[in-house]
């Protein structure tokens, strides 16, 4: 069997950032430390954290007063920050920067009086947060159905934003369906689905014609990983999504010749490596060598972080 590498695969800048935030976290003051949600939809990622004594809540009234929060990558909406506030938490925000461009975006709109369509899947943690900086001016849409629903007028400035890690081309059905119901709507000044998001889409939809199956390694809550299977399917090709190796399934692979393997953008890297390795022991898979693909994009840490570490190594 042909294992086929996609390329980018797995970590993003943002995701990076993140991992990164709440280890370093773990290293300099150690646990209790609090995350206010996963800190990105990975089983594995969170799993490993919980095993270091990190703590991750729902709620930002599940942290005891005074201790230290970290904010997800998926970003958090005002009215978390305020809750933390009060409760005289230490905010560490380890929101990927792209996303914190949708929110400024959002805010800025809302301010000069414009109407937002924000075009997301409602409750994901990132849609939530957007919809929080500006929810009287905010209108979420998932489908051109959405769209028709809703009725603005000619003379309210309108304006679409979108989720970081949808898949382009629904999203494209989407927008058109607003550009159709109202050509006077806005775009954004710059795309808001991100590079790691179209590169990874992009990878999958030129590899996966040349395969018989995706596998899709990431969790099932992971937005862009969800997205990868869709594109592979959308374009033929069968597709798995799994945590890790213990899910792989020999029904799958009847009559495959050729595995496409990638990665969403917040499953590690180990977990991609061990399928590999278990597809070459079970299958005899030859690993078909492609060039990587440096996405050149990287995202210091949250600045409250660093602040700390100063402090204390001063
Ligand atoms: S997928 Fe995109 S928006 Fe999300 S953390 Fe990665 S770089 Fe940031």
């Amino acid at each position: 069997m042909k294992i086929i590498l996609a390329s980018p695969r797995g970590f993003c800048a943002g995701v990076h950032m993140a991992i990164d935030t709440v280890q370093e976290l773990v290293d300099l003051i150690g646990p209790p430390l609090w995350v206010f949600h996963e800190i990105v939809h990975n089983k594995h990622v969170v799993d490993r954290f919980v095993q270091q004594g990190v703590t991750f809540v729902d709620s930002i009234d599940e942290v005891p007063n005074g201790q230290t929060v970290v904010f997800s990558a998926h970003g958090v909406s005002p009215a978390v920050r305020q809750r933390a506030e009060a409760r005289n938490l230490r905010m560490i925000d380890a929101t990927c920067p792209l996303v914190t461009k949708v929110h400024v975006e959002a805010r800025r709109y809302a301010k000069q009086g414009c109407k937002i369509l924000l075009v997301g899947h409602a409750g994901h943690d990132e849609v939530e947060g957007t919809f929080g900086e500006a929810p009287e001016a905010i209108t979420i849409v998932e489908s051109p159905e959405d769209v028709q629903a809703t009725s603005f007028s000619v003379n309210d400035q309108l304006v679409y934003l979108t989720q970081t890690t949808l898949s382009i081309d629904d999203a494209n059905v989407i927008i058109d369906a607003i550009k159709q119901k109202y050509p006077h709507c806005k775009a954004p000044p710059k795309e808001d689905i991100c590079y790691a998001t179209t590169n990874r889409q992009q990878a999958v939809r030129e590899l996966a014609k040349s395969a018989d199956l995706t596998l899709v390694v990431g969790s099932s809550n992971s937005s862009n990983s969800v997205r990868l299977t869709e594109i592979s399917e959308t374009d033929g090709t069968p597709a798995q999504l799994l945590d890790d190796k213990s899910e792989l399934k020999d029904e799958w692979f009847e009559s495959v010749e050729t595995v496409l393997v990638t990665a969403g953008a917040s499953a590690p890297d180990d977990l991609v490596q061990d399928i590999i390795d278990e597809l070459v022991k079970r299958y005899s898979g030859e690993v078909e060598p492609s060039a990587s693909l440096d996405e050149g994009m990287q995202f210091a840490l949250p600045v409250t972080l660093r602040v700390m570490k100063h402090e204390m190594t001063q």
